[in-house]
This record gives C-alpha cells, sequence and structure tokens, in this order.
C-alpha cells in the first residue's frame, strides 16, 4: 500500500466513531475541484510514504483507544493490495469506512463479497452527462454506475455524497443524480470550500449559500430516504 497521510484521531470522518484515517497516494480521476492534489498529480516522493508497518504499529497502539479505520486518498481501490490490507485492520478488531469514487467496481463487488468494510462512502460527482465528459477515456461511466449499485444492494452500510461546486453543478445536476441514486438510504450534499484544488482558477470559488443548499436537499430528499447536509 501507498500511505501518505495519517491521521491519528478524527471525530467527523466515520459519523459516530472515533477514527484514524489513512491517506493512501495516486487517484485516477484528476477531479479539478480535488482538495488533495498532493495525492493525486504531484509525482510521490520516497519522503511522502509512510511503511505499512509503521501503520499498524501505531494501529496496534491505539486498540481500545479508537472504534475504526477510515481507508481514504487518492482513490484507495487503485491499491493492488487493498484487499489484503483491510484483512489485516479487520484482524485488529476495528471497524473499516472504505472512501472510492467507484471507478472499480470489480474490487467493490469483491470486497462486498468478502463483508471487510463495515461502511463504504462513495462520491456520487456528477450528471451521468457531466461524467461523460470529465472521465478521462480510460474511465466508462458504467463502471460508475455498476458501483452504485453494487453498493446500494449489498452494501452492509453506506453513503453516497457529491461535492456541490457552483462552476460545475447546478439544480439540474441535483435532478440528475437524485435519478442515478434513487432508492438508496443516505445521501450526503457537500459544500465546496475554497482552498487549493487541482484547477487553480476554482481556489477562490465561492460555495453554495445555506438556502441554495436547503434547495438542493429538497430536490434530493425526492430520490433518497436521508438527505444531509455537509458545511
Ligand atoms: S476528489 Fe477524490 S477522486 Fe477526485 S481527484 Fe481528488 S482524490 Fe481523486
Amino acid at each position: 500500500m501507498l500511505i501518505a497521510g495519517l491521521e491519528k484521531s478524527s471525530l467527523l470522518d466515520y459519523a459516530g466513531k472515533i477514527s484514524s484515517v489513512i491517506f493512501t497516494y495516486g487517484c485516477n480521476l484528476r477531479c479539478e475541484y480535488c482538495h488533495n492534489p498532493e495525492l493525486v498529480i504531484h509525482p510521490c516522493r520516497k519522503e511522502m510514504i509512510i511503511p505499512e508497518r509503521e501503520v499498524f504499529k501505531f494501529l496496534e497502539s491505539r486498540i481500545g483507544l479508537i472504534d475504526g479505520v477510515v481507508i481514504t486518498g487518492g482513490e484507495p481501490t487503485i491499491q493492488p493490495d487493498l484487499i489484503p490490507f483491510i484483512k489485516k485492520i479487520k484482524d485488529l478488531n476495528y471497524l473499516v469506512k472504505l472512501d472510492t469514487n467507484g471507478t472499480n467496481p470489480t474490487i467493490i463487488k469483491e470486497i462486498i463479497s468478502l463483508n471487510i468494510v463495515d461502511y463504504w462512502a462513495m462520491d456520487v460527482k456528477y450528471s451521468k452527462e457531466l461524467y461523460k465528459q470529465k472521465l478521462t477515456e480510460n474511465i466508462d461511466y458504467k463502471d460508475i454506475e455498476e458501483s452504485i449499485n453494487l453498493i446500494k444492494d449489498n452494501a452492509k452500510d453506506y453513503e453516497f455524497r457529491t461535492t456541490f461546486v457552483k462552476e460545475i453543478h447546478s439544480i439540474d445536476t441535483a435532478k440528475e443524480i437524485g435519478r442515478i441514486i434513487k432508492g438508496s438510504k443516505k445521501y450526503y450534499i457537500q459544500n465546496f470550500r475554497p482552498g487549493k484544488t487541482i484547477n487553480p482558477n476554482l481556489t477562490n470559488s465561492n460555495s453554495f449559500t445555506q438556502k441554495e443548499l436547503e434547495e438542493l436537499r429538497e430536490i434530493m430528499i425526492k430520490y433518497v430516504k436521508k438527505v444531509e447536509i455537509r458545511n
């Protein structure tokens, strides 16, 4: 595993749990609004990487103090040894939350069948049309759809979520996303916050107002059982 970050204790990343957060290096997408360019577009430097044995030494020392481990990125499913890595965390009796962009349904299917992830968080980034514009040639929209259905129908617990960016998303985008995830149990509207981004033109982009976020919520609640706003 290429691990480029470890947040020792978080109350925010795994709802209702105290967790440690592992950031994997590398991603197969290049979302313009991504706040983690150092994990995505910058070359991997040896000094960035935290050896796996150090991560496990730390996790062993936290038994009884934290509830779970969040694996995020980057995109964790591009790591070839993700499954044995999760199994090792489960051997320590931790809950595992896995964040994904949903581009690897084959791995997602395998992990679900092994029942080693307790909570899935998948980004549903765009409407179908926008996905087709934004995905690179080697990533197919059908994979996104397949991942949504796999998680919706089979995951132990999950959420879908979208980071809404004024320059990219509109009310119509929300309606389209609603149709894609119709019948899901949980969805989070995440407000874009100004800060470093892959596309520097978005760095100082405005966030949605509370009123606008509520409007988005009104739309999404027609499709999903529970919709919340993350500011
Ligand atoms: S937002 Fe997530 S999926 Fe998109 S480039 Fe960044 S790490 Fe990858």
